[in-house]
């Protein structure tokens, strides 16, 4: 296993037809995923995740920066060379070779003792649930099989550096995806992998990473932990992308009376406690086009004003029971509209007025621009 480091890389695609016609697919992207770690590259459709990987394996030049696998750089070394496993969208599995041949296929070429390539077989496959299929051709397997298959054989490599897996359970059904992330994780940790996994997923990274890297229009957004992206959102982007239902976002404006800070919009009018507020007056570059957020699991639902909370009134617009958990949406005004987590199913009906409160410290502030 190995750390890698992708150091200040760009990538064009059809570079040859110069400024006006080339694609900027990924602009000055730089991480570590250290050795032995869980990274992933999480970011909507487009975003530049896959070209990402494919430099990283070797299977798309890189148009400026520097990529190591350990201390070696590798930007002009072939992807054969580079000691890394795969399991990335297209399967690309033998179509003339059993199942069990597609795994060992990689193991044969480097001479693993036939016995051993059995045990590492049925140990991969029966936490993938492939059991059955082992003696199978791909010509016959859905997708979501042909997933997994690809996805063993990357993981029975027990010699490579690292394991590069770029969607590797998008075809599964809910109930095979949940299992996966769990057994994905251990083994990784038990196993001590460095993997870099690739997902438009967040709660596929959130729940498996070690850190993220958040991706939007080829540029990094934030790096953290789970938590960290969760707790801290460096951007709207970030905050808006991660967290499901999404974070609630009204425009407002900071104002300043005297010494106190307050937060001001049409629908409420917030004080601050003092340091935030100087604090948001130095740092943003527009304080009067700000945005206040707040998590939908970070908000109660009751009938009164909760002083020592922020407070928003409204109209319950509809109450979705999701089984543990319900979500609330509240008509503030026409269109905007305020989602509401709370658990089990609120003591409340469509039509009512309903205020929702959130303590001091569940609010977050960004730059609206
Ligand atoms: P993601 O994996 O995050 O969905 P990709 O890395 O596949 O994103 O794509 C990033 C951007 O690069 C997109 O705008 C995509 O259209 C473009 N792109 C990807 N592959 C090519 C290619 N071979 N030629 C030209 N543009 C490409
Ligand atoms: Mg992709």
């Amino acid at each position: 296993m190995a750390e890698v480091r992708v150091e200040h890389v760009w990538k064009f695609y059809r570079e040859e037809l110069g400024e006006s016609g080339r694609v900027l697919a990924v602009e000055d992207v730089s991480f570590v995923c250290e050795d032995k770690s869980f990274l992933c590259l999480l970011g909507p459709s487009g975003c530049g995740k896959t070209t990402t990987l494919r430099m990283i394996a070797g299977l798309e030049k890189i148009s400026k920066g520097d990529i190591y696998i350990g201390q070696r750089k590798v930007n002009n070394l072939h992807p054969r060379d580079r000691q890394i496993a795969m399991a990335f969208e297209s399967y690309a599995l033998y179509p003339p070779l059993t199942v069990f041949d597609n795994i060992a296929f990689p193991l044969r070429a480097r001479k693993y003792p036939e016995k051993k390539i059995r045990d590492k077989i049925n140990t991969v496959a029966e936490l993938l649930e492939i059991q059955d299929i082992l003696n199978h051709r791909p010509a016959r397997l859905s997708g979501g099989e042909q997933q997994r298959v690809s996805l063993a054989r990357a993981l029975v490599r027990e010699d490579a550096l690292v394991t590069l897996m770029d969607e590797p359970i998008s075809h599964l059904d809910s109930q095979l995806k949940a299992k996966l992330r769990i057994e994905l994780k251990r083994v990784q940790e038990e196993w001590g992998l460095t993997v870099i996994y690739v997902t438009h997923d967040q709660l596929e990274a959130l729940s498996m990473a070690d850190r993220v890297v958040v991706m939007n229009l080829g540029r990094i957004q934030q790096i953290g932990s789970p938590i960290e992206l969760y707790e801290k959102p460096s951007n709207l982007f970030v905050a808006g992308f991660i967290g499901e239902p999404p974070m609630n976002f009204i425009e407002c404006a900071l104002a300043k009376e005297g010494d106190k800070f307050f937060l001001r919009s049409t629908f409420f009018n917030f004080e601050l406690d003092r340091g935030l507020g100087s604090e948001i007056a130095k740092e943003s570059k527009a304080p009067q086009k700000l945005i206040m957020g707040v998590r939908p699991g970070d908000m109660t639902l009751g009938k009164s004003e909760d002083a020592e909370s922020y407070s928003l009134q409204g109209q319950i617009f509809s109450i979705e029971p999701h089984g543990e958990s319900s979500v609330v949406i509240l008509n503030l005004e026409k269109d905007v509209q305020i989602y509401v987590e709370v658990p089990g199913l609120p003591e409340a009906a469509e039509g009512e007025v309903a205020w929702v409160s959130f303590s001091k410290q569940k609010m977050h502030v960004f730059d609206g621009e």
